[in-house]
């Protein structure tokens, strides 16, 4: 170990407490107070005082916010390079209510609770008085896992003859967009090129929670999100003449009841089951009462994948949507010759033709049928949602729907039909197993901490192949084909306007990942804490064996 445990415990100390003390809501104005933190951090350590190049505060391009990315090299000797990455922004902290000036103050913030000034669980309670837990918004997700990351720069760069580099970088917005993320791929690519990076890993602090075993874990990799989004277009009657008519509610929910919780979605990748699709929004596009079937509906759902491809996903949700489509064409068939039978009229079978689509598909068709005019249209639309949206005043769903409609007017064909895209955020799934070879010396690294934690804290560490959180580890490798990374781009709303992704880039310098944070309990509640032991002893002193392997051999 390259550090005094006792003085480590008292810098970790020290940099939670200012971290915790910044300011930083997610997706707002406040997550550029860590400039102010990040400055004072460099200053105080020699290294970076010594070293004005070797730190910085990158620019997210086009961040509506003007966040930043703060980032910091220690250069040793050699090429090979660890990544320690974290997100600065934590999430609001208005459920503290009373107590909400006290939640960035982690000591002032306990001895109210122990006062009694706020109701706790049980639970929350003993360890409240333990003294085993330090309480506060974010010090668990997750100021705590970037202090020790800090900490750890901070020992090490006293240290003239390091082995190997660390890049730090410190991102915004992961509890919304991974705006810091995504730009950070950018700034991490032209450091490779910069110093001649050879990067070995990525590695992250977010915390880990506890089952009744107790047993605490190390991720090798993200699970994926992505967010399907469903536009129906159905045909517009009067509520007196509905057989003429198709109602878009009726083929959404159709569409909803056959993919909610669907199990043909769930995946088992080594130790990890994803859970089921499920459906976040639905939402019919009538503004005003009138005796009018709606004209159309729309929803989305969320789809955490671990080894399949969006495309492939894509690919069986239209199956799904087409089969849907017949079953309502089929129900409403019958239903309306059930009505010819009572009225004793003759029955014609209803016109309607299933008709499901991928946005690529019709934005291409929009093209073919209107040219330039469309993509006029198309161009003035999209500069008018990414004015809007930056000011906050429309949201993606809504943007969504204005990007299908316009489409939508520029086709000559008129009738019913469903059209499926992708909206933001979307999130590859990850897993070192997709790196092959490359993944190996970290399979023996994990074997390293799994031995080291039992020896020395009798803790029996056990590897989820997955974080299935969510978090920034997406962005840290690729290994899409050209023709899926082309297929995100083409149907995914809003794409390179509004969000954007450099996957070619992360495909460029994808590296294994690992997950490595402390103890952690209800993250986002205002019992939110971190465990103490975790958070100044025994996390440090993994993450320093991750790096004494890694670089020092
Ligand atoms: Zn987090």
């Amino acid at each position: 170990m390259k550090f005094d445990k006792d003085n480590m415990k008292n810098i970790i100390e020290e940099n939670i407490l200012k971290y915790v003390g910044t300011r930083t809501d997610t997706n707002s104005k406040e997550e550029r107070n860590v400039e102010k933190f990040y400055e004072e951090w460099f200053n105080k350590v020699e290294y970076f005082r010594n070293n004005p190049d070797k730190r910085g505060l990158f620019d997210i391009p086009g961040d509506y916010l003007d966040r930043k990315v703060p980032w910091c090299l220690l250069k040793g000797q050699g090429n090979d390079t660890i990544v320690f990455i974290h997100h600065y922004d934590t999430v609001e902290t208005k459920d503290y209510g009373l107590l909400e000036p006290l939640s960035r103050s982690p000591y002032e913030l306990m001895e109210a609770f122990k006062e009694g000034k706020m109701e706790l669980s049980d639970e929350a309670k003993e360890d409240l008085f333990s003294d085993k837990w330090l309480f506060g918004r974010g010090v668990s997700d997750m100021k705590g896992g970037g202090s020790i990351q800090l900490s750890l720069i901070e020992e090490y760069s006293k240290d003239p003859n390091f082995k190997g580099n660390i890049v730090l970088i410190a991102v915004p917005d992961e509890e919304n967009l991974s705006a810091g993320m995504r730009g950070a791929c950018v700034l991490l690519k032209s450091l490779k090129e910069k110093y001649g990076l050879e990067f070995k890993l990525m590695l992250n602090s977010e915390p880990h929670e506890r089952e009744k075993d107790l047993r605490p874990t190390i991720y090798d990799g993200s699970i994926g999100k992505i967010m399907p989004v469903f536009y129906v277009r159905g045909k517009l009657a009067h509520v007196g003449q509905v057989y003429s008519g198709l109602n878009p509610i009726n083929l959404l929910s159709e569409i909803i009841r056959r993919t909610e919780l669907n199990p043909n979605f769930i995946e088992k990748v080594g130790t990890t089951t994803n859970p089921a699709p499920t459906w976040l929004y639905h939402k019919d596009r009538k503004m005003v009462y009138d005796v009018s079937l709606p004209i159309a509906t729309c929803g989305y759902m969320s789809i955490l994948p671990l080894a399949r491809s969006p495309r492939s996903i894509m690919e069986e949700l239209k199956e799904i949507s087409i089969e849907s489509f017949k079953k309502v064409i089929d129900d409403m068939n019958r239903h309306y010759k059930a009505y010819t039978e009572i009225a004793g009229i003759e029955f014609e079978p209803l016109p309607w033709e299933p008709k499901v689509k991928f946005y690529s598909e019709l934005y291409n068709e929009a093209v073919a049928d209107s040219g330039e005019e469309f993509k006029k249209a198309f161009k003035d639309l999209m500069d008018e949602i990414k004015e809007r949206f930056n000011r906050n005043e429309v949201t993606i769903i809504e943007s969504a729907n204005m990007i299908i409609e316009k489409t939508l007017e520029y086709i000559k064909d008129k009738s019913p039909m469903v059209i499926i895209a992708l909206t933001p955020p979307y999130y590859p799934s990850t897993n070192n197993l997709m790196l092959g070879e490359r993944a190996k010396e970290i399979e023996a690294v994990i074997e390293d901490i799994k031995s080291y934690a039992k020896n020395n804290f009798n803790e029996d560490y056990k590897v989820e192949n997955y974080f299935t959180g969510i978090s920034d580890l997406s962005y840290a490798m690729l290994v899409s084909s050209k023709d899926d990374i082309d297929y995100i781009e083409e149907n995914m709303l809003m794409w390179g306007d509004i969000y954007y992704i450099p996957l070619e880039i992360i495909k460029e310098i994808s590296m294994p990942v690992l997950n490595v944070g402390p103890w952690g309990k209800d993250l986002h509640k205002y019992t939110e804490r971190v465990n103490k032991d975790d958070l100044f002893y025994r996390t440090p002193q993994l993450l320093d064996l991750v790096i004494t392997k890694l670089l020092d051999k």
